[in-house]
């Protein structure tokens, strides 16, 4: 399969080379060790650095296919264990007995770099593991939409409202021209009117794009015709959704979110945590093929920050590391209020079931053991990663919108503000707050309301960048956390968002109508802590509902 970047293969020959050439400067460590254990036999880190450094030549070898070279590492790690079941005094007494089998074990993976080296070079190395990644996952930028209707009045005024959710909408008067476009840059989805003149039939139109494309974008038609007959057509055309004219903007931006959401769900994001580069640059490079985000890190020290500003759906953690162990580290995680339900997952050349049974006790969710299949390992991390994604949703969010509860997102603007005041950074704590809102449900319904705030949900969320938290406070008040800008440039933003939300039209029964909203704005650094903020934004609410509503204001 033809792919742009380098192949699995490629890369873990790169990695496996840089094995190769690290192993001589392990193996002197490993003397120097010798040497160390000989004068002071008694030191348990001593042990403990020999331990892990025959540990990892098994496990590392092993991921890179040199089986020979891992069996001598194993053969060192299990000498070591030897050692250490041996108190202080009688270790002096064994040594001198154990010690040549050290130096046999270096000596014959001197022998097997030499070998490994040369086999490098005139490529004839091993095979490394291989599997069939799939097609890449392109990531798109904004969302597109084409939209084909002769009426044109009609689509603009559609246009128009959809841009409100930050949609990119083109509109085509002829289906021709539309499946021209469409031919040379699909967009993410498509709306289509079934009638046209000379007797053109819309679903006819989407059919043939299903002859002709691979891989079509999803469609929505929308048509004046409510009877049987053009519905049945739309649903025989491969159409997703239909909808009788005139159309609701809000229910189709519910449906087209769904189908253009589902395409690309946020890619899950994983740590991997291993001292030894080249094992974690594997292990990502498989995850990171089929579209997941990683991050490495080599020192634990740096982890809970690397947390913070990462919030990786999982962690894949090395047990043996020098500064720290595995276990020490997930328990240190386990300790923040914030990571408690973290999936971390070992993934560790222990075999010991012992050992990986006292590591699953401080809480991590599973044991993987090296060398690992790459299906293995992408299995066994998207689904805990899913399972996380999904609890997670259900303690954090709000179930009318979709958007974070009160609950997180104050946690959220107390972390946003260590970072922020971290690294001399900006944010601004907005709050939002439908005008009349009373009114509304008084006048058009309870069901109503709710579609109002749905759409003030999602109009918020599509617009915002992901760094930006957007909540859902109280009843209809709305807070949203915007990372690293001023209030000058936030009360922009919010202001253009303000603008727009006042042009979408709801309807309820026969009637339609449009809400405006209010806001305050509250910044860092000009509003120190937390509390402040909030109290600040809320102000700054007030006087905009003071002087007239449907208005931004900032905070002095
Ligand atoms: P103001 O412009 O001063 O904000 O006036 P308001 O009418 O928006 O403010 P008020 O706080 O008096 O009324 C808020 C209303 O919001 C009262 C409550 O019934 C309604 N509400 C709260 N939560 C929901 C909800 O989930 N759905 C619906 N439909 N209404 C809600
Ligand atoms: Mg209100
Ligand atoms: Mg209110």
């Amino acid at each position: 399969m033809e792919n742009r970047s380098p192949s699995l293969r490629e890369k873990v020959k790169q990695l496996r080379r840089t094995f190769v050439d690290k192993l001589p400067g392990t193996l002197a460590e490993a003397r120097r060790l010798c040497d160390l254990l000989v004068r002071v036999p008694s030191d348990d880190s001593t042990l403990d650095d020999l331990y892990r450094t025959f540990h990892s030549i098994k496990g590392t070898a092993a991921s890179f296919g040199l089986l020979e070279i891992s069996a001598e590492g194993a053969g060192g790690e299990q000498l070591v264990l030897q050692l250490q079941g041996l108190e202080g005094g009688s270790r002096g007494q064994q040594l001198p007995a154990l010690l040549p089998g050290f130096q046999q074990r270096l000596e014959r993976l001197e022998e097997l770099w030499k070998l490994a080296r040369q086999a490098d070079e005139s490529n004839s190395s091993p095979e490394s593991p291989s599997f069939d990644l799939g097609k890449e996952g392109a990531k798109a930028a904004s969302k597109k939409l084409f939209i084909c209707d002769d009426d044109e009045a009609q689509a603009e005024i559609l246009a128009a409202q959809l841009s409100c959710f930050g949609y990119g909408v083109t509109i085509f008067t002829s289906p021709d021209s539309m499946r021209a476009a469409l031919l040379v840059a699909p967009p993410d989805a498509v709306i289509m009117d079934i009638v046209f003149p000379g007797g053109v039939n819309g679903t006819d139109v989407v059919a043939n794009l299903h002859r002709e494309m691979r891989a079509p974008p999803p469609v929505v038609f929308v048509s004046s015709r409510r009877d049987f007959e053009p519905r049945l057509r739309a649903v025989q055309a491969g159409g997703e959704a239909y909808f009788p004219k005139p159309v609701k903007a809000i229910e189709l931006v519910e449906i087209l979110d769904s189908l253009t959401l589902g395409q690309e769900p946020e890619p899950f994001r994983v740590l991997v945590v291993d001292d030894e580069p080249e094992v974690a640059a594997y292990h990502s490079f498989i995850l990171e093929q089929v579209g997941m985000t990683t991050r490495l890190l080599h020192e634990p020290a740096t982890i809970l920050d690397v947390l913070t500003e990462f919030k990786p759906d999982l962690v894949l953690m090395d047990m043996y590391m020098p500064t720290c162990t595995g276990r020490d580290l997930s328990r240190l995680i386990r300790q923040v209020p914030e990571f408690i339900s973290l999936p971390i997952v070992f993934l560790s050349s222990e075999t010991n079931k012992v050992k990986q049974v006292s590591a699953l006790r401080v809480g991590a969710e599973g044991f993987l053991t090296k060398p690992i299949q790459p299906e293995d390992l992408i299995s066994a991390v998207a689904i805990r990663a899913e399972r996380m994604r999904t609890l997670r949703s259900l303690m954090v969010r709000d179930s009318l919108t979709g958007l974070f509860n009160h609950t997180f997102m104050s946690q959220f603007l107390e972390t946003s503000l260590a970072s922020a005041r971290r690294d001399d950074g900006m944010l601004c704590f907005v709050m939002i707050d439908v005008d009349h809102f009373k009114q509304v449900n008084d006048t058009y319904g309870h069901p109503a309301g709710d579609q109002v705030l749905v759409a003030l949900a999602r109009l918020l969320q599509q617009r915002l960048r992901n760094s930006d938290m957007v909540g859902r406070y109280g009843g209809e008040e709305f807070a949203v956390i915007l990372q690293d800008i001023g209030t000058d440039e936030a009360r922009r933003i919010v202001d253009d968002l303000r603008a727009d939300f006042a042009k979408v039209r709801f309807t309820a029964g026969d009637g339609d109508f449009s809400c405006t909203f209010s806001a305050g704005i509250a910044g860092y650094p000009g509003k120190a802590q937390a509390d402040l903020l909030l109290e600040s934004a809320d102000q700054a609410l007030y006087v905009a509902k003071k002087s007239g509503r449907n208005q931004v204001q900032v905070a002095p």
